[in-house]
């Protein structure tokens, strides 16, 4: 049989570069075919081949549904009716936003956009608009799109700030931005002693889903808002990956459980919030949002910003979240699935170990769970490119990379997770 993924990979590599819209999806790290998606329905999608697949990625994190909800499909079909875009205020737009308000108490206003890179750039800059400081902190394996200022690794210390991680950003553009460790509190405090009073944020993917899965401990987190405070630094939480999937106020709620009266001044949102549409939105204080054009000196803009039909996918999805038992549910589902791996793992011999919060998980092929991006970079990349195709293919498909988190969806069964478990277990007896 000819392998229609292989057919279609090879044209589009003749006309997209590396035959794909964004580069994970190349297969690069793990080598092989990218499955070229046909058609999705629940927990599943087929491929070219009309080969089946359990589905842990979902789009990279949106469809926590699942894919094709009704409920859903049918806000959809009624918004398109209506038009696709007008690029002049709607009444979804508000009913979506005062949903998200009524959801994450942290924010008093909104802004929609289009993507999650375009939240976090806006973000960023609204950051230091408000604050009229330059200078801001990220940390190494934190994602927060492709905006210039934020593609950047660490300098060679810290008075010194990041080198730019793509060809094609000045090093001029990334002389603000300094790259710290990730749970690393004596750092934190050396960099705020050093530079706080020209911070302007500190941005932090507060459950780390661009490593993989790494939480931020409480203690580093309580020092972030308390030195944000001291300095007048705002913390900024990119929420795009966690934002509704980790609990249904984000991690900022799962903080805030921990350390009384936590939250952070901006919030970045995607992915979920679209429900597998172009949306995006960042929010934060009626007073910090004021800064923003037309009622500010901060620029914004998008032509295609609040879309009705985006707008109307991430309301219904927004709304479907929220029916009781869903959180409950999806939790010990991930739980299950986590736990489950885990103990074929153990049984076949391998080095495992992972967490999940709400739908989201991650796993490592390590004895003990990282706190830093140097320690992920030390799980073993051939036995995960051993696993992941031994996965694919019994048709389970997980993130083509050691450093993606995963992602279960209300569709999945729990008949779907043994099935996965079992998966799980007969390609790593092949794995010693
Ligand atoms: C996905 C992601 C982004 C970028 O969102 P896009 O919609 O891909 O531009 C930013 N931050 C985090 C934490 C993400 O996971």
């Amino acid at each position: 049989m000819t392998d229609l993924n292989q057919t279609y990979f090879d044209r589009a590599r003749k006309v997209i570069p590396g035959g794909v819209n964004s580069p994970v999806r190349a297969f690069r790290a793990v080598g092989g075919t990218p499955r070229f998606v046909r058609r999705a329905e629940g927990a599943y999608f087929w491929d070219e081949n009309n080969k089946k697949y359990i589905d842990y990625i979902g789009s990279w994190g949106p469809m926590i549904l699942g894919h094709g909800n009704p409920v859903v499909v049918n806000a959809v079909q009624e918004a398109l009716k209506d038009g696709f875009s007008f690029g002049a205020p709607t009444l979804r737009e508000v009913e979506l936003v005062e949903e998200i308000l009524k959801i994450m108490p942290s924010m008093e206003m909104v802004r929609l956009v289009s993507s999650g890179t375009e939240a976090g750039m806006s973000a960023l800059r609204l950051a230091r608009g408000a604050t009229g400081r330059n200078k801001i902190i990220k940390f190494e394996g934190c994602y927060h799109g492709h905006a210039d200022a934020l593609l950047v690794k660490a300098g060679s210390g810290l008075a010194t700030f990041g080198n730019p991680t793509s060809a094609g950003v000045p090093a001029e553009v990334v002389q603000h931005t300094l790259v710290l460790e990730y749970n690393n509190v004596s750092q934190l405090e050396e960099a705020f002693d050093l530079h706080g009073k020209e911070l302007a944020c500190v941005m932090i993917e507060p459950i780390a889903g661009n490593m993989n899965f790494v939480r931020a401990s409480v203690e580093f987190m309580k020092r972030c808002r308390e030195l944000c405070t001291q300095y007048g630094a705002l913390l900024v939480f990119d929420e795009v990956m966690t934002g509704f999937r980790v609990a249904l106020g984000g991690a900022q709620s799962v903080y805030a459980a921990q350390i009384p009266g936590f939250k952070p001044d901006i919030t970045v949102m995607g992915k979920v919030i679209g429900g597998g549409m172009p949306l995006a939105a960042f929010g934060g204080s009626r007073a910090v949002m004021e800064q923003l054009a037309p009622l500010g000196p901060v620029y914004q803009a998008g032509t295609l910003s609040g879309n009705p039909v985006a707008t109307a996918c991430g309301l219904a999805t927004l709304k479907e979240i929220q029916r009781p038992g869903f959180w409950e549910s999806l939790t010990q589902r991930t739980q299950s699935l986590v736990k489950g791996l885990a103990s074929v793992a153990k049984e076949a011999g391998v080095g495992f170990t992972g967490d999940s919060q709400g739908g989201m998980f991650g796993f490592f092929l390590l004895p003990e769970l990282p706190v830093n991006y140097g320690q992920v970079m030390k799980s073993d990349g051939q036995k995960f490119n051993h696993l992941f195709h031994g996965l694919l293919d019994k048709g389970v498909y997980i993130a083509p990379a050691l450093y993606e988190a995963g992602f279960v969806s209300a569709a999945h069964t729990q008949a779907d997770i043994d099935e996965t478990i079992s998966t799980a277990h007969d390609v790593m007896r092949t794995m010693k």
